[in-house]
């Protein structure tokens, strides 16, 4: 999933100044599991800015609403009622979400109130972690489910740099382990250990444009992104 955490006050306040009436979004997705922008934290922001304003006797309007997930326009409809009577919006999606939110209302300031940091996997409550840079080209399957993009310092592809620890972990941190040293030994531990002497090309940097998938049953449909 989609891992983000929420902006410090001080800077939201700063996005959201100027504008007096303002509807702060929830989304029930990722942002939500990952206790940063779900309906609770909608709630929290907008009591903790209201405190705030109150301090130095300013007020705003704030109208707190979640919807089920704010990169589906599924969820829109009731939305799309409401943003027209308010100056701003707030969003507590990751930064797919605001975008489909600003792309859907683009009279109407779109505002984030999160930084989206990665994508990751829950380890446990409140503990996130990077699994994924989302390169386009995954190569799992011969790495032995260890990504050398997101957990190599330097993400090669091809092997070790060279500076790993005679205790196996990565020359850039010791506290974390080299990840082409655990590569290593999961394939070892698989009997694939002959998948670590293979050569892949140089990565095809192409595919850090904007990317779009449009699903084989649904290309008929979506003709114009073909
Ligand atoms: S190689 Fe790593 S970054 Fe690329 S898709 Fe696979 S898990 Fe994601
Ligand atoms: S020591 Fe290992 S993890 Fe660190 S940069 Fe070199 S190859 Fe990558």
């Amino acid at each position: 999933m989609i891992i983000a955490e929420r902006k410090p006050l001080e800077e939201i306040l700063g996005l959201i100044d100027g504008f007096d009436r303002i509807l702060a979004i929830g989304c029930g997705g990722c942002t939500s599991i990952c206790l940063a922008g779900g309906q609770r934290e909608v709630m929290e922001l907008s009591g903790e800015i209201r405190s705030k304003l109150a301090e130095s006797g300013k007020k705003k309007d704030i109208f707190e609403y979640t919807i089920e997930r704010q990169c589906n326009a599924n969820f829109f409809v009731e939305m799309d009622h409401m943003v027209k009577d308010y100056d701003a919006v707030l969003s507590m999606a990751c930064g797919a979400g605001v975008q489909f939110v600003a792309d859907r209302y683009p009279y109407v300031p779109i505002l984030p109130a999160l930084n989206t940091t990665f994508v990751g996997v829950d380890k446990d409550v409140g503990w996130y972690e990077e699994s994924c840079r989302t390169c386009g080209d995954c190569v799992l399957g011969e790495t032995g489910g260890i990504c050398p993009v997101t957990r190599c310092a330097k993400s090669l592809f091809n092997g070790p740099c060279g500076g790993t620890r005679s205790d196996g972990t990565c020359e850039v941190d010791p506290n974390i382990p080299c990840a082409w040293y655990e590569i290593f030994k999961r394939l070892k531990g698989q009997n694939r250990l002959e998948l670590i002497t293979k050569v892949r090309p140089a990565r095809e940097w192409r595919n850090q444009t904007r990317r779009t998938v449009v699903q084989e049953p649904y290309r008929d449909r979506y003709e114009k992104v073909k």
